[in-house]
């Protein structure tokens, strides 16, 4: 298929049948520069996750995350999403008897939440483990909850809160019963420590449009953005400077409230977040910056980036840390950069190659030429070795794209030769291309001769 031609300008290193182009796939990344015909494929528009620091980017190996799988590996999911839930068995989470007292629960919840507090047990089954003791403890704790336990199982409970109680009460149960994890070792009553409200700031999206080259080669860019900071008035506390926080009304300075609710089932309290203080325990006159927010908006926040060569139409930046400020001290979010690259009118881009159509006459297909191509690094000069034949492609390697987080690698141009058949001749030419075919008789390929 690919013949190689011997002595050619030093661009060339081979020539392709057009059916090679014809059925080839879109081209991936990974594959070597070498290997113009290994399979594995990918679309543009795969996300490139870049760590952030100093103004630089850095490349990540996370390349293979976007070769194209199977088809085979969504069969295997939907098979495992067929899960069977089991009656939970309560008592036995704990580690229990049916008959166990109201201290025994509480002391062998007790062991079990320091176990496998996902702070101190990093388990990749603690978590779920964490959840499933307590709620097991939720119910067994509570006379009521329990006594409809014993007699309907999980079932008498939905909807109720308990057995389906999700993370984040599990984490309230916990802290309630030990004041969190530094409370643990006093062992605390009812009502411990409030929670802080701690939570990341939101990502934001930031489009660039770059030129063709300035994708293909990098390129450094200021960007602006609007994004939420911390408030410098008051640290980002929410609070005016010189006040004192006071204990809140609403729960007594617990952060949490006790709701009442009738069901058929009987009456049932829960224990909730208090909304007035979020869960503080405190409330403070706001600070008149931020109103209380702890964050104020920044218009036109200016930051520098440095993107990478070979990025592409559709590539998604990650600017660590970047983003909106976070609340009562969470960590801030990310920025994320969506790319679209401008599309040349000449070189089509694919991946890491580019195309290229040059249109040769026949005269110079047969006897052969130097052309001048366009290229991503200027005109290069391409030689048509003798003989060509029309839809040949030619590859001039490594005038392609750079590939991301290796720069030293790239990709090919690959030019499709066109061959121009003239649609009307003088009668000099006419005279002298019969004169061609009379010399030429039953032969196919027509020999040179000027
Ligand atoms: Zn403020
Ligand atoms: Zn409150």
């Amino acid at each position: 298929m690919a013949t190689v031609v011997g002595a050619a300008a030093q661009t060339v290193v081979g020539v392709r049948q057009s059916e090679r182009l014809a059925t080839q796939q879109p081209s991936c990344h990974l594959r070597s520069a070498s290997h113009i015909d290994s399979t594995p494929t990918c679309r543009s528009g795969h996300d490139l996750v870049y760590g952030y620091s100093s103004g630089t980017f850095f490349a990540s190996d996370t390349l293979h995350s976007f070769v194209a799988r199977p088809v085979k590996r969504n069969q295997r999911r939907r098979d495992s999403n067929f899960v069977v839930h089991a009656e939970a068995d309560y008592y036995a989470r704990l580690g229990v008897g049916r008959d166990a007292s109201k201290s025994e629960i509480k002391s062998a919840y007790r062991k079990l939440a320091r176990q496998y507090h996902p702070d101190v047990n990093k388990d990749a089954g603690a978590e779920q483990k964490f959840k499933d003791i307590s709620n097991a403890y939720e119910v067994l704790s509570d006379d009521e909850k329990r006594s409809i336990y014993d007699r309907f199982g999980e079932a008498g409970l939905s909807g109720q809160g308990a057995g389906a109680g999700d993370y984040g009460s599990a984490f309230d149960l916990f802290e309630s019963l030990f004041g969190g994890m530094g409370g643990m070792g006093g062992m605390g009553g009812m009502g411990g420590a409030p929670r802080s409200r701690a939570t990341q700031g939101d990502d934001v999206r930031y489009d660039l449009t770059l030129e063709f080259k300035e994708a293909i080669f990098g390129v450094e860019k200021d960007i602006k953005i609007t994004r939420f900071e911390e408030c410098k008035t008051c640290n980002g506390n929410g609070a005016k400077p010189g006040t004192t926080p006071r204990r809140c009304k609403a729960c007594n300075g617990q952060g949490q409230v006790l709701t009442t609710a009738q069901t058929p089932l009987g009456m049932f309290q829960q224990v909730t977040t208090c909304e007035s203080c979020e869960g503080t325990g405190e409330t403070s006159s706001p600070c008149t910056t931020c109103r209380g927010d702890g964050r104020v908006k920044i218009k036109n926040k200016k930051i520098k980036l440095k993107i990478p060569a070979g990025v592409d139409d559709g590539s998604r930046l990650r600017v660590r840390s970047e983003g909106n400020a976070g609340r009562k001290g969470g960590p801030p979010g990310d920025v994320y950069v969506f790319i679209k690259a401008k599309s040349d009118s000449e070189l089509k881009r694919n991946g890491n190659d580019i195309f290229f159509s040059a249109k040769v006459s026949y005269i110079d297909a047969i006897l052969g030429t130097t052309v001048k191509v366009p290229t991503v690094d200027g005109t290069v000069d391409l030689k048509i070795p003798a003989g060509i034949q029309p839809g040949s492609t030619l590859v001039m390697a490594k005038r392609g794209v750079p590939f991301m987080g290796k720069p030293n690698m790239r990709g090919d141009q690959l030019v499709r030769v066109q061959v121009v058949i003239p649609s009307k001749l003088s009668e000099e030419e006419r005279k002298l291309i019969e004169e061609l075919k009379e010399m030429s008789l039953p032969k196919v390929a027509v020999g040179a001769t000027r």
